[in-house]
């Protein structure tokens, strides 16, 4: 089919002239009956990818997303356009089921939208099965993938429901976050050819990153509010406990505020969500239950109070800032605690080993993340594989003007001291050793007798922490997974040790006396 039936398409029914970038490819693969992977950041334009060859196909196209919340909105604004669409989930009774689907049999629906649980029920699938399907669209592709932060087993149903339809239908799966590894993953599951992914990059250049660290995070928040008061956004926090004590906090004073957790009832959920979505209240305050399928286009800010699991779910969280393209903000408040926090529950659950060190390893990724100096875009940028990216010039840490130090000298007593322990403990015990603690452990393990013990005695044990911290994030030092992650020295490490290279590290200007003002 031609590609010049889908401009037309996009004129005629949605009124632009062009296609944005990557649309007319996936749409190309598609006419041809190819499947196709569509890899685009929020607001990139996703939806068109299947609506416009969804028009164009004799069949029907069936959408498979998860958001059931979104369906009813999505289709009411398909059949505004004047394009005949319906869904089926499970708030719909069943005679209205079985309207819906004879409908569709006899082509009076062009797109059809489904929750992907639908498709564990046999009943679902003879009725699926009976239409003439051209197309069956996957949205937030990722869930399919169990290396993916997002991973709901009833889309692996989808793999065989799709093999089993006896129309054939060409595949189209959509998703803006996904990191090589899940990409791989949703092609193999989907039988989409490699050359067919197309994938217009993540980077979002309306919004600002930025990490502020180690600071007292509920007055950081109240002065950010009160500064911020005008504008709409989202806080989020680790548990429902820590969201109620966020919202009381900031409702003391007087700041326009909301919150959400799955613990309150569906009336106060709908009643709170609503407040803040019609802008009666500005910020809402919420565990990540919140904003799947939201779609909020004015959030000008979205502070993550604790640290997420990982940098998908931190990127796609952050990413409801600024749809309307307007710059946002999306700041990440740290403390190296939190993360030991995560790590006792990833070490309590009952998954398996192999799924316990992924989940490390993305805890380790955000660590990263919060402790590194380089543009904090092109830091999520690369994580999703996407290299070659110039810094943005809008992030924290492209913004930060504090000169580079040399912190050679330090680095080389850590690196050394790293090793003298043999590479077995972790951060706490080297601080510890570091600056001289007469701690009972430091005794046991004879710690005391090393030549590197108290070294670093002029400094704090939470000053040596943070400098392993950075050099960590800046690949000095390796951390092993698990709850007590272990130290070693990296290559680049034992070249700083050899003093074949040096390090560099940004660093606030320590406060002077003022000198007395001559007259
Ligand atoms: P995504 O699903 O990728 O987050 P959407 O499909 O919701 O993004 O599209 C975001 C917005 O961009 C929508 O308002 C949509 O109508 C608009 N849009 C999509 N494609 C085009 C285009 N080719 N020209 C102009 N606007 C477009
Ligand atoms: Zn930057």
């Amino acid at each position: 089919m031609n590609i010049q039936n889908a401009l037309a398409a996009l004129k005629e029914k949605f009124g632009y002239s062009s296609f944005r970038p990557g649309q007319e490819e996936v749409i190309q693969h598609l006419l041809n009956g190819e499947n196709a992977l569509a890899v685009m950041p929020t607001g990139g334009g996703k939806s068109l990818c299947y609506q416009i060859p969804a028009l164009l196909m004799p069949g029907i196209t069936v959408v498979v997303s998860p958001l059931i919340a979104l369906m009813k909105d999505q289709v009411d604004a398909l059949n505004q356009e004047g394009i005949a669409a319906t869904y089926i989930n499970s708030s719909l009774s069943c005679p209205e089921i079985d309207h819906r689907f004879a409908m569709a049999a006899r082509g009076d629906v062009k797109l059809l939208y489904i929750a992907p649980e639908r498709l564990d029920s046999d009943h679902f699938f003879n009725e699926l099965a009976g239409l003439n399907v051209s197309m069956v669209a996957v949205d937030e592709a990722h869930c399919i993938s169990q290396w993916g932060h997002d991973f709901r087993p009833s889309y692996l149903t989808l793999t065989e429901t799709i093999a089993q339809l006896p129309s054939h239908p060409v595949v189209i799966a959509l998703t803006a976050t996904a990191t090589r590894k899940v990409a791989a993953d949703i092609r193999e599951r989907l039988n989409i050819p490699t050359a067919n992914e197309v994938n217009t990059g993540f980077a979002r250049d309306n919004l600002s990153f930025r990490v502020i660290k180690d600071q007292n995070k509920d007055t950081y928040l109240l002065e950010y509010l009160k500064l911020n008061n005008d504008q709409s956004g989202i806080i989020y926090a680790s548990t429902r406990k820590e969201v109620e004590r966020l919202y009381h906090l900031l409702d003391a004073h007087d700041i326009s505020v909301t919150y959400y957790h799955a613990g309150l009832s569906e009336t106060e959920r709908a009643t709170n969500q609503e407040d803040w979505l019609f802008d009666r209240k500005q910020v809402m305050v919420a565990t990540n239950a919140f904003g799947m399928g939201i779609d909020k286009s004015n959030v000008r800010f979205v502070i993550h109070a604790q640290v997420p699991g990982d940098l998908e779910s931190y990127y796609q969280e952050a990413g409801r800032a600024g749809r309307d393209g307007l710059p946002s903000e999306a700041i990440l408040l740290f403390k190296a605690s939190d993360l030991q926090i995560r790590r006792f529950f990833i070490d309590q659950s009952d998954m398996d080993e192999e799924f316990k060190q992924n989940e490390y390893r993305k805890l380790h990724e955000m660590q990263q993340y919060a402790n590194t100096q380089d543009c904090l875009q092109q830091f999520i940028l690369r994580y999703f594989g996407q290299t070659g990216t110039e810094p943005c010039g809008r992030c924290g840490n492209c913004l930060d003007d504090r000169a580079f130090q040399d912190v050679t000298v330090d680095a080389q007593k850590v690196l050394s001291c790293v090793k003298r322990m043999r590479e077995r403990f972790g951060k706490s015990l080297v601080a510890q050793v570091l600056t001289g603690a007469k701690t009972a452990r430091v005794r046991e393990l004879h710690l005391n007798d090393l030549p590197t013990y108290g070294l670093m005695s002029s400094q704090t044990q939470s000053h040596i922490n943070e400098f392993i911290d950075f050099l960590v994030a800046s690949g000095y030092l390796n951390q092993g997974g698990g709850q007590y992650p272990t130290l070693s020295v990296s290559e680049q490490g034992v070249a700083v040790l050899l003093g074949h290279a040096k390090v560099q590290r940004k660093m606030a200007v320590k406060a002077t006396k003022t000198l007395p003002v001559a007259d």
